[in-house]
This record gives C-alpha cells, structure tokens and sequence, in this order.
C-alpha cells in the first residue's frame, strides 16, 4: 500500500510541522541515499540530507520539520548529542542504532523519542519506511481515552500525540458514550477498568450493543494485579487488554495491531459490498441496505437504471471501452447521489439502481430527468473519439406498507415500459397513463 499525498497533508498537526517534510540525518551516503529515495517514492514525502550535527542545526532554524530520522552517532556528535538538539527543536524524531541496549532505551524514553530501529541489515530500509508510513497514517485515527485519573489519561494522550493519533479524552464511562454518541469517526478506545460511574467492562459492554468489533477497537487498561481482569474485559468484548505502568514499545505494538486489524477489516468489507469495476454498493449490499432501513425509515423513491444498447458499445469498441462507459455512468450517478444522500448501487451488468431519500414523485422524477441529460451528455474517450451512452430509467415513489421488492418490481415494470417506447427516457407514476396508452407489445 502506498500512502498518498493527502494522508500526509493530514500529519499537519498543532506543533506546526511542515506538511510532509522529513529531516533525515545519516552520515553514511549509501543508507541516507537508498532512504531518501524509498521514502519520497513511498510516502510521498520530501526528504532533506543532513550528515552531520551542524547541518541538521542549520536546517532546523530554517524551518520545521514533519519528523527527523536520525543515526544515533554522527561525526561530529559521537554520542547521541543529536538527540538533544531534536529535543529542543521539538521534532517527532525516530532513531536508527547499530544495536538494541538498555541504556540507550532508556535515553530514548527520556527524550520522548517516537520510535527507535536497529540496523539489521537488509530489512531496515523497509523497517523505516513502515514505521514512516505508519506514522504519516497515524494522524487519520481518532482514539479515546476513557480514564476518570487526569494524570493517567495525560499520560497515555502524550505517547499518543507523539505518535501522531488523534486523541480524545472522556473523564467517565458516560462521558465516553457520550462522545462516541455524537461521533462516529472514532475507532479506538483505550479505557481503564476501575472508574466511579461505570467500569471498563460496562462501558466496553454499552459499546458493543451498538458497535462490533469490526467497527471499533477496544482496549482495557489496568494497574490491578489481577490477572483474571484481562480475561474479563475481552470476555466483554474488548479487542485487548494491556497492564499499566505501560512498557511503551507494547503499548505501540499493540495499537498498531489493532488499526492494522481494523484496517483489514474495513478492506474486505469494502470486497464484499462494493462493485468491483465501479466501487458502488453491489446488488446485496444495496438489498442489505435497504432492509435495514426498515420499513418506516424507508421513505424516498426507488429509481431503476439500464443502459440502452449496450451491447452495441461492446460490439463496435471492445469491452474494455464498455468498462470504462459503465464507470463514467457510476461517477455521474454518485456526483449527483452525494448531495440527496441517495444510495446508488450496481445491479449487475449494464442495470444500476437509485434509492433516492426522501424524495417524493416529483421530486424523483425531476432527478432522474437531470441525471438521464446528464448521461447522455457525458462523453467516455475511445482513443481517436468521444462516444456516449443513454440509459431508460423506471422510478416508483415508495408506498406506506409496501415491501421493497414490490416497489423494485414495479420500477422495473416502468423501465421496461421506457425501453418498449423508444428508451432514453424516464418512466414514473407521473408519466403512467401516457405509457400505458402507448406501451408496444414487444420489445
Ligand atoms: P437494451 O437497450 O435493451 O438494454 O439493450 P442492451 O444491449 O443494453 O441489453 P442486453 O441485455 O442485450 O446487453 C447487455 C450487455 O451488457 C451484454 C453484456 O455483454 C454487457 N455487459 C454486462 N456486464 C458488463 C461489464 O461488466 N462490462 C462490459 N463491458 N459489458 C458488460
Ligand atoms: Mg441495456
Ligand atoms: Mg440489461
């Protein structure tokens, strides 16, 4: 996966760092060069070589930076002093040393360092491009931390900022819900387990009435001895579990499995309900969709799409220019969809549908005339010319006590009625009578 420029753009957090800028500081040529050009290649960051300490000093009163590398023992700073002019620069900074040892880990916690590599070989290049790319992808997260000890919760939002997460705080469990009530774009919780109005097991419990796993990560925290406590809070249905005082490297694992976790997660998900050529809804989802709006949600109209003589453009330009006609139709569709917060979908083939949201007959009946013009009006290139489609459109408003699969079939009776009278052309209870006046026996 390679992260974009825009996921980076987001890495422009509250202590004005450059955008997408990194500083890195390595002596040796070979390992800065293969780095500099693995990173811009990979994370879409610009890179700016230092070899030494005074050059990194220079380059630091110029300006600020998103994160620093930096090589631990420079020419002309054998012993770590880097680390203290990052300090002070207050730069996100990850390390790279020759070897792993207890007392430069100690120096590292000390100067709050994001993140420290040992050079192995051949994997550290790949090692410091994840850990970049993870950090630049970091800032797309929103955590919360639930903990009613001000201290403790600070604590845990400090490692976390530094490891460029949006973090949120709730001082209760009701607090916690609250929040996650009115905000759906968090996905993590960390939360302790002894707290006044509601413990980590309740609150992981409420949690997951409403949001499975799949959803929202959760993670138990505790100071408590007790061992059977992790069991019960992942019997509750937290992801993980992890004892206080925190050893930072698995607090970082940890969380870092989680997203990965969700990430997965989300990926297929997206595999299984979306259309793979056109990335809508497929035909299950939007059936899934629709059923679990329930039948009083379900107001709006149901509008049913099919492209006219497909066949043809498949047959006179190949089926690769067909692919690209039925993704120009999906992005006309979705452009027009976004604002209504209609839900479009592929049905299969050259046939789409439209659950258009709260519109009434008129109100449906205009839309799809604007997005039928639409269509026809959009040109797909096809090498040395331009060609273009049209489509024949049936649309029901959805009747009180009706079931869905009544009302798709009475779509699909008008769009039959649109393509047996001449197609390009919207068919609605608005225009029924006329239509049945006229309906051709055969296609
Ligand atoms: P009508 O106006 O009556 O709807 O005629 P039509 O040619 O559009 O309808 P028909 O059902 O005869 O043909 C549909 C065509 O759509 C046949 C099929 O090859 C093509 N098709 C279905 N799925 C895809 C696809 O994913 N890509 C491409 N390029 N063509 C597809
Ligand atoms: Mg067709
Ligand atoms: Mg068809």
């Amino acid at each position: 996966m390679t992260v974009g420029r825009d996921n980076l753009l987001m890495a422009d957090g509250p202590g004005n760092r450059h955008a997408n800028e990194i500083l890195l500081i390595e002596d040796s040529v070979a390992l800065s060069t293969l780095l500099t050009q693995r990173l811009e290649e990979e994370t879409g960051a610009a890179v700016t070589r230092c070899g030494s300490m005074a050059a990194a000093r220079g380059k630091l009163q110029e300006r600020s930076f998103m994160l620093a590398l930096s090589g631990l023992n420079l020419p002309d700073a054998p012993n770590g002093e880097i680390l203290n002019l990052l300090d002070e620069a207050g730069v996100a900074t990850i390390v790279f040393t020759a070897r792993f040892d207890v007392n430069a880990r100690e120096k590292y916690a000390e100067k709050k360092i994001i993140d420290y590599i040992v050079k192995d070989g051949s994997r550290t290049v790949d090692t410091v491009v994840n850990t970049v790319r993870r950090f630049c992808t970091n800032n797309a997260y929103r955590i919360l931390v639930v903990d009613d000890v001000r201290t403790a919760r600070s604590g845990l939002t400090d490692i976390l900022n530094r490891q460029n997460f949006q973090v949120l705080e709730a001082h209760s469990g009701r607090q916690a819900l609250e929040i996650l009530a009115g905000d759906d774009t968090i996905e993590l919780v960390i939360t302790d387990y002894h707290m006044p109005d509601m413990d980590g097991y309740e609150l992981t419990r409420r949690i997951r009435e409403t949001r499975g796993s799949e959803e929202i990560r959760i993670i138990g925290v505790s100071s408590s001895s007790d061992r059977l406590l992790s069991a019960s809070f992942l019997k509750a249905g937290a992801s993980d579990f992890i004892y206080r005082p925190f050893v930072p490297e698995e607090l970082q694992c940890r969380i870092d499995n989680n997203i990965e976790t969700l990430t997965q997660l989300k990926h297929l998900r997206r595999l299984a309900e979306r259309d793979h050529l056109t990335g809508l809804a497929n035909r299950r989802h939007f059936f899934d969709r629709m059923r679990n709006l329930g039948a009083d949600a379900l107001s709006g109209s149901i509008a049913l799409l099919d492209i006219d003589h497909f066949k043809n453009v498949n047959d006179s330009y190949g089926h690769d220019v067909g692919d690209r006609v039925l993704v120009t139709l999906a992005t006309v569709m979705e452009k027009m969809c976004a604002a209504g917060r209609h839900i479009p979908a592929r049905l299969g083939g050259e046939e789409f549908a439209i659950f258009l949201n709260k519109a009434d007959a008129f109100q449906s009946h205009s839309f799809c005339e604007e997005l039928r013009r639409a269509i026809e009006e959009a040109n797909v290139p096809t090498g040395n010319s331009k060609i273009s489609v049209t489509v024949s459109i049936g649309v029901v408003e959805i009747e009180p006590g009706e079931t869905f699969s009544n009302q798709m079939n009475a779509a699909d009776q008008l769009l039959y009625l649109a393509k047996a009278n001449g197609r390009n052309r919207v068919y609605s209870s608005l225009t029924l009578p006329e239509a049945m006046r006229s309906a051709a026996p055969s296609v």
